[in-house]
């Protein structure tokens, strides 16, 4: 019997292309420095679309390594099969310990306080962990003050079954490209050199983000830690003239729910905030602010062309432009009335042929997506994975058709 995969995922998924992903690793490595390794960065979900899918896709494209926030997602890609080496960014609390070196996670230390409950871990097990030391220079955030770098690296003299393999800092402004980011490099600078001069080898030394990686290529060091870039997505908006030639991996779907033709005059959706001004094609589509639509974040404005952007697109939302569109048969049309919690209008009134069940397209954000929209991932253009909330399914063995 012959299945549609979404069978599987309902009227609403996500898909996940694994090949530009992979392409995007690999076109970033390409064009890294000699010798400069990637850390893949697959934090926050990798971005929302599935840490150990992304992080399998990744590390086969030549990723060397992998980074996230918490231990908490290193477990998850450990519980997922990964094996590569996971860099977690969050300060680990003495507690975490155990379960970072059991699964063989690396720790960044922001404070000496941890190693005594991680060299302890490390002994019960018989192991030699490796760690990372975070310098604070300027994020303002997690991290050893410059001057106690050499302090802690020579307190590790006592810990024999700690490793200090790598010593890295994050930059604060490297999206704006400003000066600030080489104040915050020449602290780091100044660290290593400090380490050096007191004979303390740091094999992997790291600061660039996506955006200081190509913004500063003179900082990729030894390793450079790459997420953004790896979406498809450029640091700021914008191709940056790079010419890194990205894909983007994601696609947000759902099927048309509900169709019919209003006459003019009838109210759409909560508060009959949209009345129709002619004889309109209304479909219905399964997704609506819970699940990311027109969500974005409200920024403050950093300066006064920020500030002039931001009441030009309120002004123009006054006026009814800027809402949230989405595609049907690859025309954009626009969603009527208000955006409904799971729910939402689209005039799809000059769309020939539309049908009921018919695919849409919307642009969501990937990190304001509702993770409970299944995640289908895509290699070679057919769909191969299947992730919901509840867990994943291989399609390759259900013999799905396509
Ligand atoms: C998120 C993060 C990165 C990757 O940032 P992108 O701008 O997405 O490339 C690198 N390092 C640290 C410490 C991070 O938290």
């Amino acid at each position: 019997m012959s299945m549609d995969y979404t069978d599987f995922t309902g009227p609403r998924w996500v898909e996940i292309d694994t090949d530009a992903i992979a392409h995007n690793v690999r076109r970033v490595k390409n064009a890294l420095q000699a010798g400069t390794r990637l850390m893949a960065v697959v934090k926050a979900d990798a971005y929302g679309c599935g840490a150990p899918e992304v992080a399998r896709a990744a590390l086969a494209a030549g990723a060397d390594m992998l980074g996230v926030t918490t231990l908490e997602e290193g477990l998850e890609l450990r519980a997922g099969g990964v094996t590569a080496p996971v860099l977690m960014f969050a300060p680990l609390l003495s507690q975490e310990a155990g379960q970072a070196v059991r699964h063989r996670l690396t720790p960044s230390v922001s404070h000496p306080g941890v190693l005594p409950a991680l060299a302890a871990a490390a002994r019960e097990r018989g192991e030699v962990v490796d760690i990372h030391l975070k310098v604070e220079t300027g994020m303002g955030r997690t991290g050893l003050a410059p001057e106690d770098i050499v302090p802690v690296a020579l307190s590790l003299r006592g810990y024999p079954e700690l490793r200090l393999e790598g010593v890295y800092t994050h930059f604060a402004t490297a999206v704006y490209a400003d000066s600030f980011v080489r104040t915050q490099f020449d602290r780091l600078q100044a660290a290593l050199e400090d380490l050096k001069e007191a004979g303390i080898a740091v094999p992997v030394r790291h600061a660039c983000n996506s955006a200081a990686t190509f913004g500063f290529p003179e900082m990729q060091l030894d390793m450079v830690r790459v997420g953004t870039l790896l979406y498809g997505q450029y640091p700021g908006g914008g191709n940056k003239g790079w010419g890194l030639d990205l894909k983007d991996p994601w696609r947000v779907k759902a099927r048309i729910l509900h169709l019919r033709e209003a006459p003019a005059g009838t109210s759409v959706g909560y508060g009959r905030d949209h009345i129709l001004k002619k004889s309109t094609r209304v479909a219905v589509i399964p997704l609506g602010y819970a699940d990311g639509l027109t969500v974005s974040p409200l920024v403050r404005p950093k300066n006064t062309v920020d500030l002039f952007k931001i009441l030009v697109k309120t002004v123009a939302a006054f006026w009814g432009y800027g809402r949230a569109e989405v595609t049907v048969a690859g025309r954009v049309t626009p969603v009527i009335g208000r955006v409904g919690m799971q729910l939402s209008m689209v005039d799809v009134s000059h769309v020939p042929g539309v049908k009921l069940g018919d695919e849409v397209e919307a642009g969501l954000r990937r990190l304001n997506t509702n993770p409970r929209l299944p995640r289908v991932y895509l290699r070679s253009g057919q769909p191969y994975l299947v992730r919901t909330i509840q867990g994943e399914m291989s399609l390759a063995e259900e013999g799905v058709d396509h």
